[in-house]
């Protein structure tokens, strides 16, 4: 055998790597002490700059050319309203698609040794009326109209030929790609499974066959039973910081009920879910200086059967790290804040509603 270099006999533990249940992916903590210097620096308090309201296109989506609303949904306190003036959620066609409706599902090409599919499908914009108020400066009934959009245009889009995946997603700051500082998701619809959600099902599926029981639901027991990585709960909802978190301050948010589709939740599920979103939007805007994020639903397939082993849930990755060679090369994150640490801090914020509440 090959003589181990001298300095390999003996080391000192000052990372570790974790891998998670359901994609089997690796990730790396290392302590604080040996990061490279900045790695553990937080977003610098400080206001966020906006486009002014004069300029901004979401204010009056209908005055810059976006057609009517495709839905909207009036304020909580005025919900008899039928003057779609009074909008508080609406939802129109994203003006820069990365996607566009069709008629036919069409036809894979052959190019070489490529396949190649038209980029048909629907991508539409989720805008909430206030130029600042983010989600976690709404209020549990706010959140809920946006999460109840969010589940009607999926509805309305899941029966569509040839679609396969529909993603809703959010993106706030610039680091986060959001060139709309407006608050605003937005919904993709795809006629492709994408990787990521690939490699889930079928890292949920492999962990079924062999412990016959859901990954995330071992998890949320698992976490339940340890308390060192859950930041919130409510009666059906569970947000944590994953064991295995892929960046700095990853936060999951789990239904305590095991279910395969986001689609089918209840009314009262729905607002469960919305103050289990507020909360940690609040929690994150309060205890890490309202860093750029994007979260995501993460849910089985459109119309997928025989997909029981999923567990749906919503991932929040905020944007403070930059990814420089070992990142890229590698595709892991170098993790400066353990989950431990990141569940501490997030669980200690007191999440009232009110910007200046304490
Ligand atoms: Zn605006
Ligand atoms: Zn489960």
């Amino acid at each position: 055998m090959k003589k181990l270099h001298s300095y390999t006999r003996a080391y000192k533990k000052i990372s570790e790597f974790r891998r998670d249940a359901v994609s089997g992916e690796w990730i790396l903590l290392v302590e604080e002490r040996h990061l490279r210097p900045g790695a553990r620096d937080l977003p610098e308090p400080k206001k966020r700059k906006l486009i002014p309201k004069k300029t901004c296109l979401f204010e009056n989506p209908q005055k810059h050319g976006s057609g009517p609303p495709i839905l909207w949904h009036p304020h909580p306190s005025e919900s008899a309203s039928q003057n779609a003036k009074d909008w508080f959620v609406q939802v129109v066609a994203n003006k820069y698609p990365a996607v566009v409706p069709h008629h036919i599902c069409p036809k894979d090409t052959r190019y070489g040794p490529y396949l190649s599919r038209d980029g048909i499908g629907f991508h539409e914009v989720i805008i909430t009326r206030d130029h600042e108020r983010t989600i976690a400066d709404m209020t549990t009934a706010e959140v809920d109209v946006l999460v109840r959009t969010y589940q009607e245009r999926y509805v309305s889009i899941e029966n569509e030929p040839c679609i396969k995946y529909i993603l809703i997603f959010h993106n706030h700051g610039e680091r986060a790609g959001a060139s709309i500082t407006h608050p605003h998701s937005q919904l993709i619809a795809l006629p492709i499974i994408p990787p990521d959600v690939k490699r889930s099902l079928r890292g949920s599926e492999k962990y079924f066959q062999k412990h016959n029981t859901c990954a995330h639901c071992a998890e949320l027991a698992f976490e339940k039973k340890q308390k060192k990585r859950i930041i919130y709960t409510n009666k059906k909802f569970t947000v944590l910081a994953p064991f295995a978190s892929r960046v700095s301050f990853e936060i999951r948010i789990f239904p305590n009920k095991h279910a395969s589709h986001f689609e089918v939740i209840g009314k009262e599920e729905r607002m469960f879910l919305a103050d289990a979103l507020r909360v940690t939007m609040k929690k994150l805007q309060k205890g890490i200086s309202d860093p750029d994020y994007n979260f995501f639903i993460h849910t089985a397939p459109a119309q997928s059967d025989g997909v029981d082993y999923y567990h749906w849930h919503l991932e929040i990755l905020p944007r403070i790290s930059t990814w420089a060679g070992v990142e890229l090369g590698t595709g892991i994150e170098v993790v400066a804040f353990l989950p431990e640490e990141t569940a501490g801090i997030l669980r200690k914020i007191k999440a009232y509603y009110g910007a200046s509440s304490a």
